[in-house]
Formats: C-alpha cells, sequence, structure tokens
C-alpha cells in the first residue's frame, strides 16, 4: 500500500486554504470568523471602510436600501479599496419582533461573502432572540444609575438622546466616568433641565451580546464554505429551501411533517433534494389536510 495515500484522501485541503477574505468593518466583527476560517486555511483580516456611510443604528445615517443590497453594496466597496482582493465579506444586523412569536424582541444578523469574479456570493443569515436592547425615559432629577443598574451597562455601552433631538448626543458610553460627564453636559445645555432617553449601543463591539449572535453567524458561514459541491466541488452548498412535506401514505398530499431541503450550488447550478438527518417523523392520513381536513 502507499504510503499516505489515504491520508492524502482525508486531508484533502479546502479548494480556498491559502486565500486571503477581506472583512468590511468598523466594528471588530472580523474576530468572529476569524477562528472557523483559519481552520480551512483561510485567513480574514479587516478591511477599513467606513460602514457607517451605509447606515447606522442610532439615526445619524438612515439606512435606505435592503439588507441583501446594502451587504451587496459594502463587498463592492471593498473590492474597489483592495484590488488585490478575491473576496470580500460584510455584515449587517437589524433589530426588531420575531417574525412568528410577535413581541418577542430579536435580532437578525445577515452576512455575505462576495467573490471578485461573481461565480456566486454565499449568503447566511440567523435570527436569535438573545438581546440586549431597551430604551429607557429619564425624567429630570431622576437617578440615571439607579435606573441603569437593571441593564448590563458597564459591559454594555449606552447611548444617550436628549427629548427633542432625534439624534444622540453620546454614544459608546463604557465608564461610570463617562456618563456623569456626558449629564453634566447635558445640565449645561440650553433649555435644560429635559428628559434624556438611554438605550444600549447596538455596535457590535459595544454589544457583546450581539457580537456572540454574529458569532453563531460566522459559524454557519463557516459551515457553508465547508459544504463542497458534489458536481464541480466548489465551496457553499447549501440547502436552499424547504421541500414539500412527507405525502399522506394514502393519498399522496404533502403533510405539515416536514422531509428534507433542495440544495443548491451557486457556482455550476447543480440541485438536488437531500432528506434532513432529523426528519425522521412518519405522515399519517390523521394529520393530512385531504383525508382529514
Ligand atoms: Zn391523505
Ligand atoms: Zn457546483
Amino acid at each position: 500500500m502507499k504510503k499516505g495515500s489515504l491520508l492524502g484522501k482525508v486531508n484533502k485541503p479546502h479548494p480556498w486554504a491559502g486565500e486571503t477574505v477581506y472583512f468590511g468593518t468598523k466594528h471588530g466583527k472580523a474576530r468572529a470568523v476569524q477562528g472557523g476560517l483559519r481552520a480551512l486555511g483561510i485567513r480574514c483580516i479587516t478591511a477599513r471602510i467606513d460602514t457607517d456611510a451605509f447606515g447606522t443604528f442610532s439615526g445619524s445615517v438612515p439606512r435606505t436600501a435592503s439588507i441583501r443590497d446594502t451587504l451587496q453594496a459594502k463587498v463592492q466597496h471593498v473590492f474597489l479599496k483592495y484590488p488585490q482582493a478575491r473576496f470580500a465579506l460584510a455584515s449587517e444586523g437589524s433589530f426588531g419582533t420575531h417574525p412568528i412569536f410577535g413581541g418577542i424582541p430579536t435580532n437578525h444578523e445577515a452576512m455575505l461573502w462576495g467573490q471578485r469574479d461573481e461565480s456566486g456570493d454565499l449568503f447566511v443569515d440567523h435570527l436569535s432572540t438573545r438581546v440586549h436592547h431597551f430604551e429607557l425615559e429619564i425624567e429630570p432629577g431622576q437617578d440615571i444609575f439607579d435606573e441603569i443598574s437593571k441593564t448590563r451597562f458597564p459591559s454594555h455601552a449606552l447611548t444617550i438622546r436628549v427629548d427633542g433631538d432625534p439624534l444622540p448626543i453620546r454614544s459608546g458610553i463604557r465608564s461610570r466616568h463617562h456618563l456623569e460627564e456626558t449629564m453634566r453636559r447635558i445640565d449645561r445645555m440650553a433649555g435644560s433641565p429635559r428628559k434624556v432617553f438611554v438605550s444600549a449601543d447596538l455596535r457590535a463591539h459595544y454589544n457583546p451580546t450581539r457580537m456572540e449572535v454574529i458569532r453563531e453567524l460566522g459559524v454557519k458561514l463557516v459551515e457553508r464554505i465547508a459544504s463542497l459541491c458534489p458536481i464541480c466541488e466548489n465551496p457553499g452548498f447549501w440547502p436552499e429551501k424547504a421541500g414539500s412535506g412527507e405525502p399522506c401514505p394514502d393519498c399522496g398530499t404533502a403533510t405539515q411533517i416536514p422531509s428534507g431541503h433542495h440544495w443548491g450550488c451557486g457556482a455550476c447550478g447543480h440541485e438536488e433534494f437531500r432528506r434532513d438527518p432529523l426528519a425522521t417523523g412518519k405522515a399519517t392520513p390523521g394529520i393530512c389536510s385531504n383525508c382529514n381536513p
């Protein structure tokens, strides 16, 4: 037997091993993916682009485009600024309420891995109910330290705005000293005493809870890159959409029992249906909308 032949097959390097991806972020998000990508032999470095130009949480720059379009624009911006880059990565987050379980605060995070030759962008996203996001109203004379004692300050930074002004007077407040100084500044303002609004700073490097969610999404991105197309062997082979439910054994109508996913390759267009490893549910006529309406 040839020495090392088996090893050679098992340890076949990833097609992108030795490559570098440029992550366009101002907020230290490269940390969230570096470890996972390194395991595939891919280096991730921070591309210094002004991502705030694409919209900010504080509202100082409004977000106008869709998440997907914003990600695409950030990736293009990285390619313009770094002519040597073959791969660019961008990320976007938003906060709202859960699309199914209304009222529950959620954090939606998305990432786009772009390729300069446009041979298939890889998009992943993730919805988490792990959120540290709040807005407190502090009336003049109220003790702000008392009010924020229930928040995760100072591990999570604060943003403060004054009643009547939609833009924050200060963001990234991470120490008692910094907070006192900001409050003194507000006291000296014309028209004071005024009510203030204190909220969580949602930028990733100021909000460790959000950074955790981005890290979870990073794991998903790395899984996607590690998944190779069975036909062309390009990275990114991924479940694109859910298949119809398990058929009823009596009449064949699709039930609500999940069966599997249609997987797709963005590089060669190959598609195939794969059963979900956990989809072991059996459909019965009792849950069939046709046999048991
Ligand atoms: Zn049926
Ligand atoms: Zn393919």
